[in-house]
């Protein structure tokens, strides 16, 4: 296989912004792996996209599952021998989570860290080899606005208490800030970069379809970092506007 042609892999691509982020990478001649947890719903999600022309294969993944990370390893490194481009993007939120500190029970903060960070980390780890092997690797890791301390600590910011006094997704997106940030230090030196980004807000199940933006308009930054040039930078946070504040 010629080492030309790109090949990307997203977490959590059989729907909502993952999924856009795939077709969107496919449209650009990148062969997307999309990871999924669940068989059906990513050989479906997969289907759709080649027969819009897309080169797309699902590959089984579930980010709180060493196993299945391991087995995608194998499978990446049996049909490409690289990857050019990872983007962390699988992540939950859950009903019983969205409240405040003193109410949080702690099993719901474990199982978001589990998916939002713990599989950030452990899919990133993991892929670093194949990653290595890219002349031009792209880490992107979805993070967001909620995440960013600078904003939860400032009472006369804009964002509302109710959604500031959420710790368990808001604080996953903190982790996922310093884990991108400690990514890019070690690999500042190579020729990989690492950066998170914020979608918007976008209507997706995550949020019961509450945003304002389509899940296309959200997938358009990660993609543009997932793209990068290699004069690009690594180690930042970004969103439709550039630079975000930590
Ligand atoms: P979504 O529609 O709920 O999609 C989440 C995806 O993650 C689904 O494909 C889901 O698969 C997958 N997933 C969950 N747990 C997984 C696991 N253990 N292993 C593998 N896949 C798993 O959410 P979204 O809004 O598109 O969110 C995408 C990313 O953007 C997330 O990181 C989110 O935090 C971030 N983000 C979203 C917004 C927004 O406004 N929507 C704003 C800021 C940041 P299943 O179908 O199997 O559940």
């Amino acid at each position: 296989m010629s080492n030309a042609k790109k090949i990307a892999l997203i977490t959590g691509a059989n729907k909502g912004i993952g999924f856009e982020i795939a077709r969107q990478l496919g449209e650009q001649g990148i062969a997307v792996l999309i990871g999924a947890r669940d068989q059906a719903r990513g050989e479906e999600a997969a289907e759709k996209l080649r027969a819009d022309g897309l080169d797309a294969r699902f590959v089984q993944l579930d980010v709180t599952d060493q196993r299945t990370i391991d087995a995608a390893v194998s499978a990446i490194e049996k049909g490409y021998g690289k990857l050019d481009v990872l983007v962390n993007n699988a992540a939950i939120s859950l009903p019983e989570a969205r409240t405040a500190p003193s109410t949080l029970p702690i099993d719901a903060l474990r199982k978001i860290y589990d998916t939002n960070v713990f599989g950030v980390f452990a899919v990133t780890q993991a892929m670093l080899p194949l990653l290595r092997k890219s002349d031009a690797g792209r880490i992107v890791n979805m993070s967001s606005h909620v995440g960013i301390l600078s904003v939860l600590a400032d009472p006369n910011s804009q964002m509302p208490s109710y959604v500031k006094a959420i710790l368990a997704y808001n604080s996953s997106k903190t982790a996922v800030n310093a884990i991108t940030v400690a990514f890019a230090n070690e690999l500042r030196e190579t020729s990989i970069k690492v950066n998170a980004v914020s979608p918007g807000y976008v209507a997706t199940d995550l949020n019961g379809h509450s945003g304002w933006l389509t899940p296309e308009q959200g997938a358009k930054v990660p993609v543009k970092y997932a793209t990068l040039p290699a004069d690009g930078p690594t180690g930042g946070f970004f969103d439709e506007n550039g630079v975000v504040a930590w």
